[in-house]
């Protein structure tokens, strides 16, 4: 049985790997490792994609080394960047840097070093208007470079609510990007396509939203969004709660394994275009 988890965190001063056995151990078996910034440990410049993504790349090499967990990455700039960066420059520099950052990834996709594009998007806490356009108009350009890569993107935004979804969708389909290759990372219990607009849900592993979406569908992705922070040890989930999880349900009859088939296999195999073996 697989069991992947869509959005994990690593840090190279956090627990790391040791993090991954613990997923091991309860089960898992595949992970979207996905890039952070990691200016705030290592007192990096904030900006520096290529050395930021290469430590990210290292990481997932040193998990595929260690454990039997098989590993994916999505690589992009984080939105918060924005205002890290305008602490040093304007916000037009701000937004070309991470333009360039979105191309990178990008290249990193195209070279197969990386999955998905992400996680990209917008703050999740109020910004000054022209902030939020060009966050905007990054995201907009890191959809058109996903639609160019043939691969998805993983959306870090504000919580999601109907217009979120609106806007995404269009976002979507003004670049051309399929909306199915949207995927909201952190995204609420919202299966019904009609109220998400066809993008893809990733969702917090919790037993009662997978209960409540598993009512309507099993179109819908599951994450930890585990952080690695040392001084909040299972923030957001704990590492195993995806095997963990699914392995509990299945015990209380409340998930079929076509059911964990469909969210831990095919969905991740249909939008990353990956194979989970
Ligand atoms: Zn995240």
């Amino acid at each position: 049985m697989f069991l992947f988890d869509n959005h994990i965190h690593l840090q190279p001063s956090g627990r790391c790997v040791d993090a991954i056995n613990d997923f091991e151990k309860f089960g898992g078996t595949h992970i979207m490792l996905c890039h952070t910034p990691y200016y705030e440990f290592t007192g990096a410049a904030p900006g520096d994609y290529e050395s930021d993504y290469s430590l990210t790349l290292q990481i997932a090499e040193k998990v595929r080394k260690e454990t039997n967990v098989n590993v994916f990455v999505c690589i992009g700039p984080y939105p918060g960047d924005i205002t890290f960066l305008m602490k040093s420059m304007t916000l037009a520099q701000a937004k070309e840097k991470m333009m360039k950052g979105m191309e990178l990834a990008a290249k990193l996709v195209r070279e197969g070093k990386a999955t998905a594009l992400g996680e990209i998007g917008r703050p999740h806490y109020p910004v000054e208007p022209e902030v939020w356009e060009a966050s905007n108009d990054i995201l907009r350009y890191g959809f058109k470079l996903a639609k160019d890569a043939n691969c998805a993107a993983v959306v870090h935004s504000e919580s999601a609510t109907w217009q979120t979804f609106s806007e995404l969708a269009k976002m979507a389909d003004d670049t051309g990007l399929p909306r199915w290759r949207v995927v909201k990372h952190y995204c609420p219990p919202v299966v019904d396509e009609k109220e998400n607009h066809g993008i893809f849900p990733s969702v917090l592993a919790g037993r009662d939203n997978i209960k409540s979406m598993l009512k309507t569908s099993t179109r819908f992705l599951l994450e930890t969004d585990y952080m690695d922070w040392l001084q909040r040890p299972d923030a957001v989930m704990a590492p195993q709660t995806v095997p963990r999880n699914m392995k509990r349900l299945l015990a209380a009859g409340a998930i079929t394994e076509e059911q964990i088939f469909k969210i831990n296999q095919e969905n991740p195999e249909k939008v990353y275009g990956i194979e989970i073996r």
